[in-house]
């Protein structure tokens, strides 16, 4: 990346942004000479020459005064651009991998920074550590007209959403899907299709978005990670996830798909004579 530097200041869960602006923006060389002082750690946000992107923490006592404002990350989450919002999320994943890999598992030595490479190494034993991504798969399971919507105790009140879990060692993100979808709500799924993916830096996962069709089965939820699931005709949603999550683009691109505002006539009734 090159062009005019920008700074992606990050303390755990939260971010700083310039609060006189309109947008939310990283902040600008020239809001920088305001804030360097206060640096404890830059990292670059890519490591090829001509980086001019940067994660920074600031020392723990900085407090934010007047001209800034500590906001969530997750607020930012449909509210900034997705190329925006996935420069965000890489500071506080590389943040947060930084913090807590100061020292090597193995020898218990202090690792430094590899000089070229996205990596924290042991000058002692060599070992090396990248930052940790944790694969997910999130699934909107479909039946026709309907679409299987959940919700977990951790959602806010009269949220529902699709299905996700993390892949475990040893699986594919087919039988993830599975698994995860027979664990929460015991039902079959097949004809699963991959729909894309997203970023998700809290603090690291990977979601990978698939759309699956009802085999059987009746909807048992598992009380702990879902406490509530139920199918939902596409004209009658509850409360879902917004746009800019894939979860909330997943659910309306197959609301679009049934109204006959996505691709495909044929691809339409196909899905409306699956019930
Ligand atoms: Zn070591």
């Amino acid at each position: 990346m090159s062009g005019e530097a920008r700074f992606f200041i990050v303390r755990e869960d939260k971010v700083l942004v310039p609060a006189d602006r309109l947008e939310i923006t990283a902040f600008t060389a020239g809001d920088w000479l305001q804030l360097q002082a206060h640096a404890a750690t830059i990292l670059p946000l890519d490591k090829g020459p001509g980086s001019s992107d940067f994660a920074v923490e600031l020392d723990p006592d900085f407090e934010a005064g007047e001209g800034f404002e500590w906001m969530r990350l997750r607020r930012l989450v449909g509210r900034v651009a997705d190329a925006e919002f996935d420069a965000w999320g890489k500071a506080a994943q590389l943040l947060h991998w930084h913090r807590t890999h100061r020292y090597c598992g193995r020898c218990g030595q202090a690792t430094i920074a590899h000089a070229s490479e996205q990596a924290m190494v042991c000058p002692a034993c060599s070992l090396s550590w990248y930052p940790r991504i944790s694969p997910c798969v999130i699934v909107l399971v479909t039946r026709g007209e309907d679409l299987l919507l959940a919700r977990s105790p951790r959602f806010q009140e009269g949220m529902y959403s699709t299905l996700a879990g993390f892949v475990e060692p040893g699986e594919s993100v087919e039988t993830a899907v599975h698994r995860e979808i027979g664990e929460e709500v015991a039902i079959r799924v097949g004809g699963l299709r991959y729909f894309g993916s997203q970023p998700w830096p809290f603090p690291g996962q990977l979601m990978l978005g698939f759309l699956a069709e009802y085999a059987g089965g009746e909807i048992e939820v598992d009380g702990v990670e879902i406490s509530d699931a139920a199918w939902y005709h596409y004209r009658r949603l509850p409360l879902i996830p917004g746009p800019g999550t894939i979860a909330g683009r997943m659910i309306r691109h197959y609301r679009h798909l049934l109204d006959g505002e996505g691709p495909g006539a044929e691809d339409r009734d196909r899905l409306r004579c699956r019930r």
